[in-house]
This record gives structure tokens, C-alpha cells and sequence, in this order.
């Protein structure tokens, strides 16, 4: 007998091939019970404070402020104060040294920030972990290489900061809009009042400990945590020069109208009822994978999901059937389990949200599917669901669920397929799977959506600019365009755009 065989035949064969638990520690993380605003380098002690907790358990977290249009209002002063006397005239390289610090400390406390992201979002920790934290550490690194490249970036247009920036950001990628808010904005010059999402302040709360590391000058970014009404005063406030808004597309024109002839810049980055395409030619195992990553990647919470499939009639059958077998293997549970592909719904409006839509589907016609799985009993759960039969008026196909929810569509045509995925008042994304190299640019040029992925799905780089068409919204963030909206140039003075 060789050595390998006498091992092998002393190891017990398993009975069932579950996943044991594998639980991330907790300990990383350390909370306080309260926490204030960051203003001006310092905590201000808030006013008003509610509880935040884990969607996954309703655990309290900790106690954070709700911050008052006072409190909003010392937050841009200080945002103006640090703008005017020192990082407006800041050189370009210093700018870069900050951001490139914040990044390297991301890097190095990205596990911390991955359980915590966890735990107060409810998605997935290998998602946190494999996704929102590298990629956030990369958009500072990416922004920190413009810094001091800004008159190549724009030649001839002499670009300048806009000043006071209020960023007000959604609950799906707390740290990684920050990121993608924060590290544009500083690169160009500007300041920052930062409004993160009712249900995910922490992330937000603990990146103030990394200014603190960084030794970021006082007051060039500030942290106001609220709910909507803080959003509201921060889109008011006077001191502000520009607003970059990501969330519903229902505030995002609340939003423009209240700004409307006030001068003040505006990017909306809002919803998507996005397309994913499959075409008969296409590698279906690799299309399924991408159908799943599509939409039940942070449990469908993705503005640029792909919510509503679309396949060619003559692969509906095999796709549907390999879609459905792939699903009953999604393991939904406690997203701080490294083994979990599906974590909790972020907080109970947004189940309810999902709930009311799934039942419309039901009382339209269309036909359900969800693999058996177990839910946990405490916390906000949805099973990752399909619908078949979907005609395109059906709500389902039309709004947006912002949930583990998709509804399959079929096409005969390519021109079919396009005027389809374009039937939709969104524009953010769309999906394209082909072997066909050519079929890939002529649906490219045809769709009408900010981001065409080919053979892939949710896929993002920060050197890639990203943003809607409709009622997606306007503007991009990432990329060289992602610096735009945070620059004034030449005779553009009263333009606001
Ligand atoms: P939301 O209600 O519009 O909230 C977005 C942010 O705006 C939150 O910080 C929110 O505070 C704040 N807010 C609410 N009312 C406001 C007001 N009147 N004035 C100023 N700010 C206000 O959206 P959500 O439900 O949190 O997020 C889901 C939506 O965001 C989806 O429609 C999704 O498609 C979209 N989204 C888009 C992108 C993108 O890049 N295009 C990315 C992520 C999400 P509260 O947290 O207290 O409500
Ligand atoms: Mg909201």
C-alpha cells in the first residue's frame, strides 16, 4: 500500500457534503455605543440620534446622530472654512499624499472594514471582502494618480475645484460610494460634506478614523449621519456648490427640482431595470453564471443589476432549467458566514418593497420559482426568486425591485432583443452574451444604457466611467469623466451641469 492509499483509507467518509459553518470574527470590529458627526476634524456631539442595526439579526449596533439642518450647517462651514484657507491652495501633489494614504490604510484595514460592512449592510462578507473593499481602496488609488494630472486630464481649459461638495449616498454600497463620491472630489481640490444611507452609517463613521490616520487636514471631509431629512437640508444648504446624489430615482428629481436655478452642480446616479441578453450562440454554463452574479449578487441590491433576462426562444427551455438547478445551490444565510452567497435584505421597508412587488408578479400571471431553502427567523430574508411567463407591461419587468428578483423575458430577433431591453425609463446598464464578436458592438451601439457588459455581468473598474441614460440619471462617476462634474473650467462658469 502506498502512503497515499493508507490515508486515504483512514479518512472517514463525510455522510453529507453540507458546508460546516465558517463564521468571520467579529472581533476585528470594536463599536462605540454612540457616535457624533465628524465636523471640522472633531465629533460634534449630535442633537438627535437614532439606532442602527444589523438587518441580519435586528441587533442594535449603536446609537448615531440624526443630524439636524444646525448640525448639516457646521458641517458645511467647516467644509467652507477648509476649502478656503488651505486645501483649495494646496499643490497637487500634497492633495495626492492624502488620498494615496487613504487608500494604503483601506488596504490594510480592509478586513475591519469588510465585517463591518457585513454586519450593519447584511451582504454577503466574500462580497465585502472580494469586492466593495478592493475596489474601494482602488478608486483612491486611481483618484490620487490624476491629482497633479489635471491640466493634461483637460488641456487648454485651466479646470478649477467647484468648492463646498454635499454628497449624499444609498444603503446598497455604503463604503464604496463613499469612495466613489470622496476620492474625485478631493482630487480636483474640493471639499466634502458626506451623507451616508439611514440603515449603513458605520462604514462611513469608522472611514472618519481613517482621516484621522491619514492626518487629512480638518474639515476637508465631513461626516453628517441622517435619514432623508438630513439629505434634504444638505441639498438646501447655501454653502454648498454642488450635490452628487445616488439613490431612488423619486428623490433624484425631488433633488433637481429643488436645485433648479440656484447654479449649483448636480450629478444624479439613480436606478436600472437593466437587461442581460443571451444569445443562442452563447456559452450557456458561463451565461448562467452571469445571469446569477447578475442579480443575486448583494441580494439583487445593485442599481445596475440585471433584473430582467432576456433570452433567445430557441435556449429558453435549457436556460431556465439550468438556471433553476443553479439556484437551489445559492446558500442564503448569516452574511458574516464566509460560505454565504446570499446575505439579509437590508432593512424591512425594503422587504416589504420586495414583498409587495413578487406578490404583484404573482396576481399578474407571471410564475415563481424559488429553490428550497431555510430562512433564518430573526432579520430580513427573501429567497432568491425567478419569474417565468413575464409579459413586458407587468410591474416586474417594469420597476425597479432592488431585490433577488428576476423576471425572465424571450426574444426571437436581435432588433427585437434591443427594442425590448430599451423599453424601460431607466438606462444604466445592459447585458450581452455571444460568441459573436460583431453582434457585441452592433447591440452595444443600440442599447441605450450607460454600461454594456459583453460576456460578463457587474463587472467594474475605476477607471471605467459609469452612469445612466433617462432616468438613470446624469453624469459619471470613475474614469477621467468622473472628475468633470468636480471642476469648473473656462466660460463654463454658468453652466450647471
Ligand atoms: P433613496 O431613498 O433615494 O436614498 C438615497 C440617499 O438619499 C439616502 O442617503 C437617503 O437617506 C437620502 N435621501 C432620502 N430622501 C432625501 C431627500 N428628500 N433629499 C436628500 N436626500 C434624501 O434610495 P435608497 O432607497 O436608499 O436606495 C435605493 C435606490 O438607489 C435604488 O433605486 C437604486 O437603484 C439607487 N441606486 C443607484 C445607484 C447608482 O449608482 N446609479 C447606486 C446605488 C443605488 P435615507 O437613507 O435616510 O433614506
Ligand atoms: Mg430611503
Amino acid at each position: 500500500m502506498t502512503e497515499l492509499e493508507r490515508k486515504h483509507d483512514r479518512t472517514p467518509v463525510p455522510k453529507e457534503w453540507a458546508y460546516a459553518p465558517a463564521p468571520e470574527s467579529r472581533d476585528v470590529v470594536s463599536l462605540d455605543e454612540r457616535y457624533g458627526h465628524y465636523v471640522g476634524g472633531q465629533w460634534l456631539e449630535p442633537s438627535e440620534t437614532y439606532t442602527t442595526i444589523s438587518p441580519a439579526s435586528e441587533e442594535p449596533l449603536a446609537e448615531v446622530g440624526q443630524a439636524t439642518p444646525e448640525e448639516v450647517e457646521a458641517a458645511v462651514a467647516a467644509a467652507r472654512d477648509a476649502f478656503e484657507n488651505g486645501w483649495s491652495g494646496a499643490s497637487a501633489a500634497e492633495r495626492a499624499k492624502y488620498l494615496f494614504r487613504i487608500a494604503r490604510i483601506l488596504q490594510e484595514r480592509s478586513r475591519e472594514f469588510a465585517v463591518l460592512e457585513s454586519l450593519n449592510g447584511g451582504k454577503p462578507i466574500k462580497e465585502s471582502r472580494d469586492v466593495d473593499l478592493p475596489l474601494a481602496a482602488a478608486h483612491f488609488f486611481y483618484y490620487a494618480g490624476w491629482a497633479d494630472k489635471l491640466e493634461y486630464a483637460f488641456p487648454n481649459r485651466r479646470p478649477r475645484p467647484v468648492g463646498v461638495a454635499g454628497q449624499i449616498i444609498p444603503w446598497n454600497f455604503p463604503l464604496l460610494m463613499l469612495s466613489w463620491k470622496i476620492a474625485p472630489a478631493l482630487a480636483a481640490g474640493n471639499t466634502v460634506v458626506l451623507k451616508p444611507a439611514e440603515t449603513t452609517p458605520l462604514s462611513a463613521l469608522l472611514f472618519a478614523d481613517v482621516l484621522r490616520q491619514a492626518e487629512l487636514p480638518p474639515g476637508v471631509v465631513n461626516i453628517v449621519t441622517g435619514d432623508g431629512r438630513t439629505g434634504a437640508a444638505l441639498v438646501k444648504s447655501e454653502g454648498v456648490d454642488k450635490i452628487a446624489f445616488t439613490g431612488s430615482t423619486d428623490v433624484g428629481k425631488a433633488i433637481q427640482r429643488e436645485l433648479a436655478g440656484t447654479g449649483k452642480k448636480l450629478t444624479l446616479e439613480l436606478g436600472g431595470k437593466a437587461a442581460n441578453i443571451i444569445f443562442d450562440d452563447a456559452a450557456i454554463d458561463q451565461a448562467v453564471e452571469g445571469i446569477v452574479n447578475g442579480i443575486y449578487f448583494n441580494q439583487g441590491h445593485v442599481c445596475c443589476a440585471g433584473s430582467r433576462l432576456l433570452v433567445q426562444e430557441s435556449i429558453y427551455e435549457p436556460v431556465v432549467e439550468k438556471l433553476k438547478r443553479r439556484l437551489t445551490t445559492l446558500r442564503v444565510g448569516d452574511p458574516l458566514d464566509k460560505n454565504t452567497d446570499v446575505g439579509a435584505i437590508n432593512s424591512e421597508q425594503q422587504l416589504d418593497k420586495i414583498r409587495e412587488l413578487v406578490e404583484s408578479g404573482e396576481q399578474e400571471g407571471a410564475e415563481i420559482y424559488q429553490p428550497p431553502c431555510r430562512l433564518p427567523e430573526k432579520g430580513y430574508w427573501f429567497a432568491p426568486t425567478v419569474f417565468t411567463n413575464v409579459a413586458q407591461s407587468y410591474r416586474i419587468a417594469q420597476e425597479e425591485i432592488f431585490g433577488p428578483v428576476l423576471s425572465v423575458l424571450t426574444f426571437r430577433t436581435p432588433e427585437e432583443a434591443v427594442e425590448k431591453a430599451n423599453n424601460t425609463p431607466y438606462g444604466l446598464s445592459a447585458g450581452v452574451w455571444t460568441e459573436k464578436g460583431s453582434r457585441i458592438l452592433w447591440m452595444a451601439q443600440r442599447l441605450r444604457a450607460g454600461v454594456v457588459w459583453a460576456n460578463t455581468f457587474n463587472r467594474f473598474d475605476p477607471s471605467s466611467p459609469f452612469g445612466g441614460y433617462k432616468e438613470s440619471g446624469f453624469g459619471r462617476e470613475g474614469g477621467r469623466h468622473g472628475l468633470e462634474p468636480y471642476m469648473q473650467f473656462d466660460g463654463s462658469e454658468h453652466f450647471s451641469g
